[in-house]
């Protein structure tokens, strides 16, 4: 019961800072305690069995995460991503979540067994907010029950899919369907069965002289004639089966107009909305990764079999402030995380942009050197998959490109920080004038001040 849980002493709150705890809320912490205890329990030590069953055959969803999937939405640990601004949310806020991710990132998959995992938290969100009461029973319910599971895609091989005003895969709008032709990148694999259903944005209307309404966002069932993956993608060598990364050709494939998602030329509006938490659920989950990558970090330092030059690693002066600066990183990226997550909840998403960004920019940089520590100090093994490091490692740099690459967001906020700049020249011709004055009053002479006459 949460009343009974006690945040003192309790591992699963132990990395949370102060003036967090301050706000959770006694469903938070009994969900946080959970979340915690279940992937503890129930996932980091079935890690092996997961691969084993993936081995046997690796475009179905292993039967441990059926039987997790099940077992946790009993236990009401499912969907607890969706805001609680949603009628269909659990109730958590975004930085109670955040809490609940972090923990949810210590193992890639344990985020899938409670319903939490991209791009399913993204396209649960968007058909939440923009489809109609009938739309939300064909699609929405069954993804948030898990019977199926979708894939988002945007991306395209032959434009800068950064700037999705260039998106152009073409969709030819009749009265009854939609027509669609043309070549998509990413979204997940169809090979997957249980996959049934992309959110496509493409251009129906290339010549409206606004290029904001020129396109529009709808569902195509995977099974639809005329879509044909054409390979997986793998992540730097990975497949990341059972899901994976698909590569499509759309040649003639009709879908009814019913699919459109809020109408035709919205997908802007649409694309904006999904801009909002579910863009540093990777970042809240990279942190749990990094957690993991420092625990491995510190048992390799007290190895007794490790003896080089006859210290254990950890005796090392260079390894003892490695294992400091790993620390202080991960606090500090945390802290960015939970900011922007509760800029989110107080202000709102369009609010919360530049914290978003700073999460994006900043989490998987930090992280990825963090990750890059631990593997070195691990040697040869790190880079093998002896441990989980490589397939960490790569997670954090697939997030620095996924849900938009780190330059663009880098871009957009030194831009917004230009538009600052006027104030501060006003500010400063301020600071001179008064310096003028007070030379008068003290009988100086004035001199240049930062190059402001
Ligand atoms: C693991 C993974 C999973 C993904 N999953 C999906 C998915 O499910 N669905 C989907 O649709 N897409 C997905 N993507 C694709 C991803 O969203 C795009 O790759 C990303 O948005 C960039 O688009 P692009 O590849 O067309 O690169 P481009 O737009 O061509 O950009 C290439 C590079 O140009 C530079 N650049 C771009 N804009 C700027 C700027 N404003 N300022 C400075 N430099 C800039 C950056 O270095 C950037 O990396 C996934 C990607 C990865 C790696």
């Amino acid at each position: 019961m949460a009343s009974s849980t006690s945040m003192a002493n309790n591992p699963a709150f132990a990395r949370i800072p102060p003036w967090v705890k301050a706000k959770l809320r006694p469903i938070a912490i009994e969900k946080i305690q959970q979340v915690h205890d279940w992937v503890e329990t129930e996932c980091i030590p079935a890690e092996r069995i997961y691969k084993a069953q993936l081995g046997a055959n690796r475009w179905s969803t292993p039967a441990i995460i059926h039987e997790l999937r099940k077992k946790a939405k009993a236990q009401g640990i499912w969907n607890l991503f969706l805001p609680n601004h949603f009628v269909e949310s659990p109730g958590l806020t975004n930085l109670e979540y955040s809490c609940c991710a972090e923990i949810m990132g210590r193992v890639y998959w344990a985020a899938q067994t409670m319903n939490c995992h991209a791009p399913e938290t993204g396209n649960i969100e968007l058909l939440a907010k923009y489809c109609t009461p009938e739309q939300k029973k064909r699609w929405l319910y069954p993804l948030m029950n898990g019977d199926m599971s979708s894939a988002y895609s945007m991306t395209e091989p032959d434009v800068a899919s950064s700037d999705a005003t260039q998106i152009g895969i073409k969709m030819e709008i009749t009265d009854k369907e939609v027509i669609i032709n043309g070549r998509k990148l990413y979204g997940n694999c169809q090979y997957n069965e249980e996959m049934q259903l992309f959110i496509l944005m493409g251009c129906s209307d290339p010549n409206n002289p606004n290029a904001w309404n020129r396109h529009t966002t709808l569902v195509v069932p995977a099974k639809t004639k005329g879509l044909k993956q054409v390979r997986n993608l793998t992540i730097m060598g990975y497949d990341w089966a059972p899901e994976g990364h698909g590569e499509y050709i759309y040649e003639d494939v009709r879908v009814p107009i019913e699919n459109i998602i809020l109408g035709p030329g919205r997908a802007f509006e649409i694309a904006q909305g999904r801009l909002g938490p579910g863009r540093i659920h990777h970042c809240m989950r990279l942190i749990g990764q990094a957690e993991r990558a420092y625990e491995l970090a510190l048992v390799r330092c007290i190895d007794p079999r490790k003896k080089p030059r006859g210290k254990l690693i950890g005796e090392f002066d260079s390894n003892i402030e490695r294992i400091a600066d790993m620390r202080m990183t991960i606090d500090g990226m945390r802290l960015v995380v939970l900011n922007a997550a509760d800029t989110m909840d107080l202000q709102g998403n369009k609010a919360g942009r530049y914290a978003i960004a700073q999460s994006k920019i900043m989490v998987p940089n930090a992280l990825l050197k963090v990750i890059d520590e631990a593997m070195q100090m691990y040697g040869g093994q790190g880079l093998t998959q002896h441990t989980p490091l490589p397939e960490l490692w790569t997670y954090a740099r697939f997030v620095r490109v996924a849900d938009g690459p780190d330059s663009a967001h880098r871009h957009q906020v030194g831009r917004d920080q230009m538009k600052t700049a006027p104030a501060f020249r006003k500010r400063a011709e301020e600071y001179t004038n008064r310096y003028k004055e007070l030379c008068k009053k003290w009988g100086l002479e004035a001199e240049e001040f930062w190059g402001i006459v």
